[in-house]
């Protein structure tokens, strides 16, 4: 047997090796004849595609149309998009997208950590870095690699009645335009120091945070039975999100005294310590010099505020190599579904001005600071450049 085999445990084919060949023996010869003579009307279907999924500018729609238009040109019976955190081997999202009783396709999220069997070659392939196929009856499961920089960034796994010599090329190319054009958007979203997000993400990361929590809020409304109780739900509450805003303290004297390398230095260490001290959907950005933000969905306050005080001690408490001793003031407030991030921003950065003007290397809430009538009119300036 030739191309592929199907086993228990799937089966492995090397990325560089032709498309399965035994693949186009099995592409019957009316498939063969169809393809080839509807081929412009099918390249032209192709190019649609790809046109529409590289339109987006926002990777999470981008995924949404990456799955949506290679389920569509083959009538798949569910493709699935895995992707991996960019700082770690673990699966961060997935999306999925299978036809609904009326055959129209709905897209769903997956929980990353779930166990799911039918996502095992999926994992395989992402650690194995290779194609995978398998034959559940008469379903081909194809999986390739979404590869950049020699890494997996991500696998497509694609069930169909396709024969995988028919749906490989696809895959593959989709798969590679896919690492290509989201490593340009990535670049376009982050710091090159530091690689968090940097400050023109801002908007949409708050915005989906936003979009994410009214979402959950949603359903959770429509779990319940009052209508009423679903309204007031929606319509007003607490904050659905908390933004920090970090400052490294003194840090001109850091410079001044070592030099902007070993500032640049600082400022790299300190974002590795963010990343290693936040959770997965915690986002973070470095938003110009020395000053950091943090987006937190769906927490309340205490532990907003625990956990960044357990950062701010971490920090003061870490020795940076020739510097030794270096603090941070933090400032945060609650964005509620209405704000304007730019006030959001504002609010945020008054209670970091307060932490800098009461002995720096402190977190202070603006919530708490304003109902205990601390933000006197001198809070109207932040610190922060907002526009
Ligand atoms: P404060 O405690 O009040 O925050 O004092 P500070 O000295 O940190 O003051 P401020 O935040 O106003 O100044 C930050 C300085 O950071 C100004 C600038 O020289 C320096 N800086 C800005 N961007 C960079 C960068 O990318 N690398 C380095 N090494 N220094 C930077
Ligand atoms: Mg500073
Ligand atoms: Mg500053």
């Amino acid at each position: 047997m030739g191309g592929y085999e199907t086993t228990e445990e799937g089966s492995v084919l090397s990325r560089d090796a032709p498309a399965a060949d035994d693949g186009a023996a099995a592409m019957s010869a009316p498939a063969v004849a169809e393809s080839a003579a509807a081929s412009p009307f099918v390249h032209s279907r192709l190019l649609d595609s790809v046109a529409s999924f590289t339109h987006h500018r926002d990777i999470a729609a981008l995924d949404h149309s990456l799955v949506l238009s290679l389920a569509e040109l083959t009538s798949a019976h569910r493709v699935v998009l895995a992707k991996r955190a960019t700082d770690g081997a673990y699966v961060e999202s997935i999306v999925r997208c299978v036809p609904d009783a009326q055959g129209a396709y709905q897209l769903q999220a997956d929980d990353p950590d779930r166990v799911d069997p039918a996502l095992k070659l999926l994992h395989r392939c992402m650690h194995r870095l290779e194609v995978q196929m398998e034959r559940v009856q008469s379903v081909h499961r194809l999986v390739v690699p979404i590869l950049r920089d020699g890494r997996a960034i991500g696998a497509l796994q694609l069930d169909s009645d396709m024969p995988p010599a028919t749906s490989r090329p696809l895959a593959d190319g989709f798969a590679r335009i896919y690492a290509n054009y989201t490593g340009l958007l990535h670049e376009s979203e982050r710091d090159k120091l530091t690689g968090l997000y940097n400050r023109r993400s801002f908007e949409r990361q708050l915005q989906r945070l936003l979009h994410q929590r009214e979402q959950a809020l949603r359903q959770a409304a429509m779990a319940r039975p009052e209508p009423s109780e679903q309204h007031g739900m929606l319509a007003a509450g607490p904050p659905q999100v908390w933004l920090a805003i970090l400052d490294i303290d003194h840090f001109k004297r850091i410079n001044d005294n070592y030099g902007h390398i070993y500032g640049d230095e600082v400022i790299l260490l300190l974002a590795q310590q963010m990343r290693a001290c936040f959770r997965r959907g915690d986002v973070l950005f470095r938003f110009g010099g020395e000053e950091f933000v943090i987006l937190f969905g769906a927490t309340e306050q205490a532990i907003v505020h625990t956990v960044l005080e357990r950062f701010r001690r971490r920090i003061a408490e870490h020795v940076f190599p020739q510097v030794g001793s270096v603090t941070v003031s933090i400032g945060y407030a609650g964005v509620g579904r209405h704000d304007y991030p730019a006030s959001a921003l504002d609010r945020a950065d008054k209670a970091l001005y307060f932490a800098k003007q009461h002995g720096r290397n402190g977190t202070y809430g603006y919530e708490n600071l304003s109902a205990r009538g601390l933000l006197g009119r001198e809070m109207a300036a932040g610190s922060i450049d907002l526009f």
